[in-house]
């Protein structure tokens, strides 16, 4: 079994969302060849096989003619998985390589259990489990859902890959940066999130302390986005960010489903609520029963006083 893992370049840099391929593969049991339109400079530090093709000639974004560099590669290696990153990138071109290919598409897969695909269903509110039913299967996977060890560094077998004629049909322009602020959490090893049982948008700097004490992220339910006391880049869940800290603290978040897939990867789940029987309970490997509002500047003071005191002892 193989799998054909796609890389992902921007703005000349490799993303560390190409490791998560790898980390997929791993977990299928596929052995893996990797490819990317990039540079030698980013090449992914793997002991594997890395296709490589110019983006100087290919452009980093230019769907038409890095489809018919994943068929070039498909062709040498006759992959049975073909594997994308499910970000912006990975869903255009994920079904023109699928079509061409006449090959099954699973999108947005979080987890692979008995060799079948689990990927998110009406808006991430329910699961599904897919086997395709055809030999060659192109995949998109969520971000963050498949963690790759980084203190594991190898050497790259390189072979360069070229279009014998290269005719764009599109020209790219460039990249525009969203106006709000874009917090990446998917990269953080500590995250401390706010429901809608924070109460008030003049509370939230009480947990925000509590994020800054541990040197993690705010991240969010969706009703407090809603409610405008963060922004839409700090969700976490269906229609937000899949992350997979070190440490997740759910403050004053009930636990709904479309919450917990987008969080329940998490290392360490530390949940604080007023609700014993609130459904983070059954993600959370601690839960305390305790008004937030309490509890967490006592927990910030604690932590504050306790990196001091390890501080001045050096
Ligand atoms: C299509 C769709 C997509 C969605 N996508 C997302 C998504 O991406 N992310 C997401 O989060 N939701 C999403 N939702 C919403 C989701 O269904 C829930 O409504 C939401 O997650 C609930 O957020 P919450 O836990 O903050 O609020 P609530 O469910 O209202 O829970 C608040 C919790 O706070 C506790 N509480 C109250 N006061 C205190 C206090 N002082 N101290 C301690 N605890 C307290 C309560 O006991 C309660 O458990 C989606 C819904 C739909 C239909």
């Amino acid at each position: 079994m193989k799998a054909l893992l796609v890389c992902e370049y921007r703005e000349g840099k490799l993303l560390d969302s190409s490791y998560e391929l790898v980390a997929f593969a791993d977990k299928l049991g596929a052995d893996n060849v990797l490819l990317l339109i990039g540079s030698m400079a980013e090449v992914p530090r793997v002991n594997s096989t890395v296709y490589l093709a110019d983006a100087e000639i290919y452009g980093e974004y230019n769907p038409d003619l890095h489809k018919k560099i994943v068929l070039a590669a498909v062709e040498r290696e006759n992959p049975d998985y073909i594997v994308f990153g499910h970000s912006s990138w990975g869903w255009d071109l994920a079904p023109r390589v699928a079509t061409a290919l006449r090959a099954g598409q699973v999108s947005e897969v979080v987890d692979i259990v008995d060799g079948q695909f689990v990927a998110g269903i009406c808006n991430a509110k329910l699961r599904r489990t897919v086997t395709p039913k055809t030999d060659t299967v192109v995949l998109t996977i969520q971000s963050g859902a498949f963690n790759f060890d980084s203190t594991r560094q190898g050497t790259p077998l390189v072979e360069r890959i070229e279009l014998s004629e290269v005719i764009p049909s599109l020209e790219f322009i460039g990249y525009e940066p969203s106006e709000a602020k874009s917090v990446d959490l998917t990269r953080s090893e500590v995250i401390v999130s706010i429901g809608r049982g924070v109460g008030k948008k003049e509370n939230v700097a009480v947990i925000s302390a509590l994020a800054r004490a541990l040197g993690g992220e705010l991240g969010a339910s969706r009703p407090a986005v809603d409610a405008g006391w963060v922004e839409h880049c700090q969700q976490i869940g269906a229609t937000g960010q899949t992350v997979s800290p070190r440490l997740y603290i759910a403050c004053g978040i009930s636990g709904a489903i479309q919450h917990l897939v987008g969080m329940r990867e998490s290392d360490f789940v530390f949940a604080i609520n007023k609700d014993r029987d609130a459904p983070i309970a059954e993600v959370a490997d601690v839960l305390v029963v305790a008004d937030i509002m309490q509890i967490v500047p006592e927990l910030t003071a604690k932590f504050l006083k306790t990196e001091n005191t390890f501080r001045q002892a050096g």
